[in-house]
C-alpha cells in the first residue's frame, strides 16, 4: 500500500516497543521515517535497517526527550534529512509509578518533561514546517481517561494533559488542514509493560479481550490516523486498549 508515498515522518522513541512498530507501519504505507532514541543506538540502527529493507528511507537521531534543546534539534535534523516533515508522531514516553507521597521530585520532573513537555516542544518546532494534510499524532494511554488502580497518578496526569493539548492544537491548525490526534494504548507487551511482568496478571484481568495488545495494534491506529482516509478526524483519540476502559 502506498497511501503515504512521498510523506516524511518522524517518530520519537522508536528504537523499540510501540515506536518501532509505528515506524515500520508508516514505512509499509510508503512513508520515509526518521526515528529518535535516547540510549539504544544499536536497536535504533536495527529499526533503520528494517525500514530500509522494506524500501523506505530512514535514519536515527539520538535525542533525549527530557532535553528541550535536543527535542528542537531532533525536529531540525529530521527536516534536514528527510527534506521536510509531514507526520510527527510523539511516542517517546516513560512510566514511573508508586504512591505520590513517595515519589521523588526527579521522577515527577522526568515524567512531565518526557511525556508532556517534549510533546509540546516537538509539536511547536514542527508546526511551521507542516503543510496541508500534515499530521501530529501523540501516544497517550487508556489511563488518560480512567485510572482504575493506585500508583500511576502522575503518569496518568501526564497522559491526560495530552487530551487538552490535542484539542487545543487541533483548533489552532485546523484552518491549515493539519490534523492533531491521540492514540491511547492499553496494556501493550513492550519493555515498559511486559505481558510476563509482575504487574501483568492484574492488568490482564481488566482487559475485556483478556489479553495484552501488541505494539502493532497501536501502530495500526497511528497509521490509519496518518492516512488520507482519516483527514476529517481531528482533536480526538482512538483507544486501543482491548476494552480496559469499556
Ligand atoms: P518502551 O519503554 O518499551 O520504549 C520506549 C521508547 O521510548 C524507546 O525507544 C526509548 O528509547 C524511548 N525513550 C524513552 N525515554 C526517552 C527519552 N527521554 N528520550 C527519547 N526517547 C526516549 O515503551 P512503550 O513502547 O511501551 O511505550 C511507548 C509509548 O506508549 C509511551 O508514550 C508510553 O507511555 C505509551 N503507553 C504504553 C503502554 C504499554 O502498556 N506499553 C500503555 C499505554 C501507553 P531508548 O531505547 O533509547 O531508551
Amino acid at each position: 500500500m502506498s497511501e503515504l508515498a512521498g510523506k516524511r515522518a518522524l517518530v520519537t522513541g522508536a528504537s523499540r516497543g510501540i515506536g518501532a512498530a509505528i515506524a515500520l507501519a508508516l514505512t509499509e504505507k510508503g512513508a520515509d521515517v526518521a526515528v529518535t532514541y535516547e540510549r539504544s543506538a544499536e536497536r535504533a540502527a536495527e529499526v533503520v535497517r528494517a525500514i530500509e529493507t522494506k524500501g523506505g528511507r530512514s535514519f536515527a537521531i539520538q535525542a533525549d526527550s527530557a532535553d528541550a534543546a535536543a527535542v528542537k534539534r531532533s525536529i531540525e535534523a529530521a527536516i534536514d534529512g528527510l527534506g521536510g516533515l509531514d507526520i510527527l508522531v510523539n511516542n517517546a514516553g516513560i512510566a514511573r509509578g508508586g504512591p505520590l507521597a513517595d515519589m521523588s521530585l526527579a521522577d515527577i520532573d522526568a515524567i512531565l518533561d518526557v511525556n508532556v513537555r517534549s510533546v509540546v516542544l516537538a509539536s511547536q518546532a514542527a508546526i511551521p514546517h507542516l503543510k496541508e494534510g500534515g499530521r501530529i499524532i501523540s501516544i497517550g494511554s487508556c489511563l488518560a481517561e480512567r485510572v482504575a488502580s493506585p500508583g500511576m497518578t502522575v503518569y496518568s496526569m501526564s497522559k491526560s494533559a495530552l487530551l487538552a493539548f490535542t484539542r487545543g492544537l487541533a483548533r489552532e491548525l485546523g484552518s491549515r488542514g493539519i490534523t492533531v490526534n491521540l492514540v491511547h494504548p492499553g496494556p501493550t507487551d513492550t519493555d515498559m509493560n511486559p505481558a510476563t511482568g509482575d504487574q501483568a496478571e492484574g492488568q490482564r484481568a481488566t482487559i475485556a479481550l483478556g489479553h495484552y495488545g501488541k505494539p502493532e495494534d497501536v501502530a495500526a491506529a497511528v497509521a490509519f490516523l496518518a492516512s488520507p482516509a482519516a483527514g476529517q478526524i481531528t482533536g480526538t483519540g482512538i483507544v486501543v486498549d482491548g476494552g480496559v476502559n469499556a
